[in-house]
């Protein structure tokens, strides 16, 4: 884990810091993204007694060291590195908060409510502390709650410190498969993938609102399989606000993509969410036309809406994503995704149901090729037939996590560029 120049630390620090390393594996954090910013120096208050970071005691009577970790690098990529320290501090709360003399995060974000633990027990530790661990997560421990974190985390099987749905069956997304949209109530990912679900269609909108999708479930939904598109609505009728209201929503759905790190080239779908009439179609233009200037070639205006409004939006140019409401039972042909049932239950969620109709919709992680590869411990050719047997297969965007967490448990990997390498390898059909 790379560190500050200036820091020092004891035999106590350097074990928080291997500890440390592991939690970012968990956490599914590339090498770079976290790293050390204090341990022994710095200013934390009066030496040598006024905190963990120049050594105290645990309750348990044994030694205790501090470290802090920080991950802002530059103000351009604040939103992401903010999450990394999100993701960092969870993982360390979920996997070893029991055993922690203090975790101290805070967040700007919506979908945490800090990271506080003292002597192995959530806590709050009051505003000024709050707000003075915002660029950085502290960790104190006590050399005994390190040697049973160290304990802990060896005994992780590399296998069980997989993310849980890294491993999915060879998906290829295709047209004609199913995809869900939801708003405030969300279903599971594993439970809208075993009902045969592909794609999701979820929420940008002004805050605060709900319904926003958060980037865990983002995150979430990418890691299952499910191929995410983004929808802006704040109002059933937004776009009769015409250009003006097109560049502010057009504005704030662009900041919001790109602070969940969506890919260049996406569609975000803005909704005309009425049964829009003929003499209305104008102001819907204008409003489309000040979303695309918004968006600023980052992303492609896509319009949801019944049949008027989707043909009007298809004519101009625009993605578009048809619902069976206010179209007579007519589809448009040229629409790039289609919704055609409301509001029915799925894992104790109110969901629509869609239909993916071109893979140029403009989806996160819509892709035609086959991009999956095969990993693991595999040695020779009948372990590789057993692994073809087993579906260990991982999709490529999960691929560096995979392999750090594979290499760290000793395992040795094959890499294939695709099934038809693979098949070559093999001298075979791959099952
Ligand atoms: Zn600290």
């Amino acid at each position: 884990m790379r560190r500050f120049s200036t820091v020092e630390t004891g035999r106590l620090g350097e074990r928080i810091i291997k500890l440390a390393e592991k939690v970012r594996v968990r956490a599914n954090l590339a090498e770079k993204d976290i790293y050390v910013t204090s341990g022994m120096d710095g200013d934390h208050g009066p030496r040598p007694h006024g905190s963990h970071h120049y050594g105290l005691h645990g309750k348990d009577g044994s030694r205790s060291a501090a470290i802090d970790f920080g991950a802002l690098d530059d103000s351009e990529h604040q939103k992401k590195d903010e999450r990394d320290m999100q993701a960092f501090a969870r993982q360390w709360e979920k996997d070893l908060a029991d055993i922690t003399l203090e975790l101290i995060h805070t967040t700007p974000f919506r979908d945490d409510s800090g990271f506080y633990i003292k002597e192995g027990k959530r806590t709050s530790y009051g505003a000024a502390t709050a707000k003075a661990h915002r660029n950085h997560i502290h960790v104190a421990m006590s050399e005994k709650q390190v040697t049973a974190a160290e304990k802990r985390l060896r005994s992780t099987s590399a296998r069980s410190a997989l993310p849980k749905h890294a491993v999915s069956d060879w998906w290829t997304h295709h047209v004609g498969e199913k995809g869900l949209d939801y708003s405030f109530d969300r279903p599971a990912p594993d439970a809208s993938w075993k009902a045969g679900y592909r794609f999701v269609m979820r929420y940008l909108s002004w805050r605060p609102n709900d319904k926003i999708l958060t980037k865990s479930e983002l995150d979430a939904l990418l890691k299952r399989g499910f191929a995410v598109g983004l929808n802006w609505e704040f109002d059933a009728s937004d776009q009769l606000r015409g250009r003006e209201g097109g560049r502010k929503d057009g504005a704030e759905a662009l900041r919001q993509a790109r602070a969940l790190g969506a890919p260049k080239g996406l569609t975000i779908y803005f909704s005309a969410d009425w049964d829009v009439q003929r003499g209305q179609v104008a102001a819907c233009k204008a409003y489309w036309k000040g979303a695309q200037e918004a968006l600023a070639g980052q992303y492609r205006v896509g319009v949801y809406g019944g049949l008027r409004a989707v043909s009007a939006a298809l004519d101009g140019g625009y993605r578009g994503w048809q619902t069976f409401a206010w179209s007579g039972g007519e589809w448009d042909k040229r629409a790039h995704i289609r919704q055609t049932r409301n509001n029915f239950k799925l894992d104790g969620a109110s969901v629509d149901r869609n239909e993916l109709r071109s893979l140029d919709a403009g989806l996160w992680g819509l892709s035609d090729e086959e991009d999956m590869m095969i990993f693991g411990k595999v040695k020779g050719k009948a372990a590789v037939v057993k692994a073809l047997q087993d579906h260990t297969y991982v999709d490529m965007k999960d691929w560096p996590a995979v392999k750090r967490v594979l290499e760290s448990g000793g395992g040795r990997l094959v890499e294939f560029d695709s099934k038809e390498q693979l098949e070559a390898v093999l001298g075979k059909k791959a099952a």
